[in-house]
């Protein structure tokens, strides 16, 4: 088992990548913390029937809410005493707006979600890791951090500033046995679109002749093994980068 006894938080557990992540963990011998909004769906991946040689906890966390955040961190030291790895994977979309529909409730709304709580998670737990001399910080990117029509204006800029925390997060705790590494999806088949309400058509236009190039999506089952390489020491050269998880889609 590549991460018997490790401690690792993985937020937007309850569909998805996150989900899937927590699963593979769990079954690599982890103790998981799954966080999201909705607590039903957390304790139904607690209660699922799979050979778990690790086990799985679930707490209620809006990654929007500094005091969610301390809360998720502060509980899962209580529970076990450390924590080795966080995924930072909580994220959403952003109707595909433009820089000209783009609206100031939904900009705030998408770096609350998708940047500040990549900060304040990490803000939270690299004091323990430093004290710890280890620690993984993994955060899901997106072919849209690297790249620039592959969402709206906010997802893009969300993104690239995911890949950006990477970077600097790596380089600065590198010397101290700390990690940090992105991860950056190309088309994956989750819930993430299920809930987009009047998107700029304009910009999904412009969107889909990128998806003509190359229309091959993956599932978070087989991405979820991508995390768990890179959480385990097996991925222990890899720092500060951000690594395309596409299927070459970025290749054209
Ligand atoms: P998903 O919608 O299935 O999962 C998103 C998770 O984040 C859910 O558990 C949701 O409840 C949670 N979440 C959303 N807002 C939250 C909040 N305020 N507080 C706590 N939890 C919250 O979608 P997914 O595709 O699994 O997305 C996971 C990550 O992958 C996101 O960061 C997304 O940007 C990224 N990503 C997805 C794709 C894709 O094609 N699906 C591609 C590239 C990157």
């Amino acid at each position: 088992m590549r991460l018997e006894n490790k401690v690792c938080i993985v937020t937007g557990a309850s569909s998805g990548i996150g989900r899937e992540v927590a699963l593979a963990y769990a079954k690599e011998g982890a103790k998981v913390v799954v966080s999201a909004r909705r607590l039903e769906k957390l304790e139904e991946l607690v209660k699922l029937d799979e050979d778990l040689s690790g086990e799985i906890h679930a707490i209620a966390v809006d990654v929007s809410k500094q005091e969610d955040i301390e809360k998720m961190v502060d509980q899962t030291v209580e529970k076990y005493g450390r924590v080795d790895i966080l995924v930072n994977n909580a994220g959403i979309l952003d109707s595909y707006k433009s820089a000209v529909s783009i609206t100031d409730d939904i900009w705030e709304k998408m770096f609350k979600v998708n940047v500040d709580s990549v900060m304040r998670a990490s803000r939270k737990v690299l004091p323990l890791m430093r004290k710890q001399k280890s620690g993984v910080i993994l955060n899901t990117a997106s072919v849209g951090g690297l790249n620039g029509m592959r969402g709206g204006l906010a997802y893009v800029a969300t993104k690239h500033a995911v890949v950006g925390m990477t970077k600097h997060i790596g380089y600065s705790y590198a010397e101290e046995g700390i990690r940090c590494v992105g991860i950056a999806p190309g088309s994956v088949k989750t819930e993430i679109g299920e809930n987009i309400k009047e998107p700029d058509m304009e910009v999904l236009g412009k969107l889909m002749k990128g998806f003509e190039s190359f229309s091959s999506t993956t599932s978070p089952q087989e991405l979820a093994k991508v995390y768990v390489f890179l959480a385990s020491e097996d991925a222990n050269f890899i720092n500060g980068t951000t690594i395309v998880v596409d299927g070459g889609w970025t290749a054209f």
